[in-house]
């Protein structure tokens, strides 16, 4: 069954999303609960997808024709990740409806070219520039004083395939690690804030921008999230409103991201788009009327757009790898103890360091309650704890 470019899929229908990790299981638990049936892509067999979907087609993210072949057995088709490649998109738009398209991936998944495109519509983006080779690459650095990021433009996530410059020794060593490759080079600025607001957008038009939350990360990887975003109301406003403008500008067909900073000054820039669900919005399966994840599933659908407003104040923090011991668990359950804690789990294997394999959540009365309850689960779940 094939929905044509201006039906609403149905519940009942297939859903075929391109990457298998953690957002997509996510949007998956949702899309069922909703009657939907899930086929999915991902080159891990025993991604965290699997025990969701009617099939798994275990395949490269830049096989066309693997794409083509799961997109035959779909009503319509997403994106869990910007690693697939823009061509399977485009292979596969002729036969369903692909959303996000694959215009909209290949200006998000290369950081120059994203950037240039925010340049070009007037976005506000701290100080960059362009590397294709070392000796841009230097003069760059040099221009920012040798305090800087440096990003490879393809593959990066998590904080990988870039490095922290603090000074010109560390540059050649940043460089050679990295790929060498094509990269960005960011001044790095003073940040006395990081926030992220997620906007929807379904074929007709219809648009819902959440309010933002804020975001702290640790070496590069988010540790704890929480929303409604404890900042003055002028600075949500402009975020929420940016968003809502990117979106529209990119002829959104899903969801989509915009991580911003918030300099010492008090400026508002946009650090990159993510077209998915995003970390930062785990919260919102508590914190919001309507999660991200049924809100994806809502807008790829093309069915009318859930409400986004707080119910709750609900902050999250990441269970990295790093907190298992030799393949055992921490102690959840002392985690759990404490009223409005609860537990996430991907399901995924093996428990590497800083691998992605959980989160708690902590509803409370207020922002800065959620992130302090979070923050308290996340203590009893320390190895030493756990072993008095
Ligand atoms: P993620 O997958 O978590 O979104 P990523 O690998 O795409 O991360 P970025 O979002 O580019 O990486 O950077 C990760 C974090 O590093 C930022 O959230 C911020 O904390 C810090 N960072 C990145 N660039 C800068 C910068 N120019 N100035 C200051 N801090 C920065
Ligand atoms: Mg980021």
């Amino acid at each position: 069954m094939t929905a044509g470019a201006r039906d609403p899929v149905p519940p009942g229908a297939t859903i075929g999303i391109l990457g298998g990790g953690q957002l997509g299981r996510m949007m998956a638990i949702a899309a069922r609960a909703m009657g939907y049936k899930i086929r999915a892509l991902d080159p891990d067999p025993a991604c965290a997808i699997r025990p969701l979907v009617e099939d798994l087609v275990a395949a490269p993210f830049d096989d066309p024709a693997a794409a083509v072949r799961l997109a035959q057995r779909c009503a319509v088709l997403t994106i869990e990740t910007e690693r697939v490649s823009r061509y399977s998109l485009e292979q596969c738009a002729g036969r369903v409806p692909v959303r996000p398209n694959a215009n909209l991936l290949s200006i998000v998944q290369d950081r120059a070219r994203q950037k240039r495109w925010l340049d070009r519509q007037g976005y506000p983006l701290g100080p960059w520039r362009f590397a294709p080779s070392f000796d841009p690459l230097r003069a760059a650095a040099a221009a920012f004083g040798f305090d800087c990021y440096i990003k490879a433009c393809r593959g990066g996530y998590d904080g990988r395939a870039q490095a922290r410059v603090c000074r010109e020794s560390e540059l050649a060593p940043a460089w050679e690690a990295l790929g060498p490759q094509a990269c960005v080079v960011e001044q790095a600025l003073d940040l006395e804030a990081e926030l992220s607001v997620l906007a929807a957008r379904r074929p007709s038009g219809e648009m819902v921008a959440y309010p933002p939350a804020l975001n702290r990360h640790e070496d590069g990887i988010l540790s704890w999230s929480v929303i409604p975003a404890p900042l003055p109301s002028g600075i949500a406003r402009e975020a929420r409103a940016l968003t809502h403008d990117i979106a529209e500008a990119l002829g959104l067909e899903g969801l989509l991201v915009v991580e911003m900073f918030v300099d010492k000054r008090g400026r508002l820039l946009v650090n990159e788009l993510a077209p998915r669900p995003h970390n930062s919005y785990h919260a919102s399966e508590q914190a919001c009327a309507t999660s991200q994840f049924e809100q994806a599933i809502r807008a790829i659908c093309d069915l009318p757009l859930g409400r986004a407003e707080v119910v709750q104040p609900t902050a999250i923090a990441n269970l990295l790898g790093d907190l298992w011991r030799d393949g055992t668990a921490p102690p959840f359950e002392k985690a759990l103890k404490l009223s409005g804690v609860r537990l996430h789990l991907y399901d995924k294997h093996p428990p590497r360091p800083s691998r992605k394999m959980g989160h708690l959540s902590a509803t409370a009365e207020t922002p800065e309650q959620a992130i302090e309850k979070v923050l308290e689960g996340m203590q009893q779940l320390q190895w030493h704890r756990a072993r008095r």
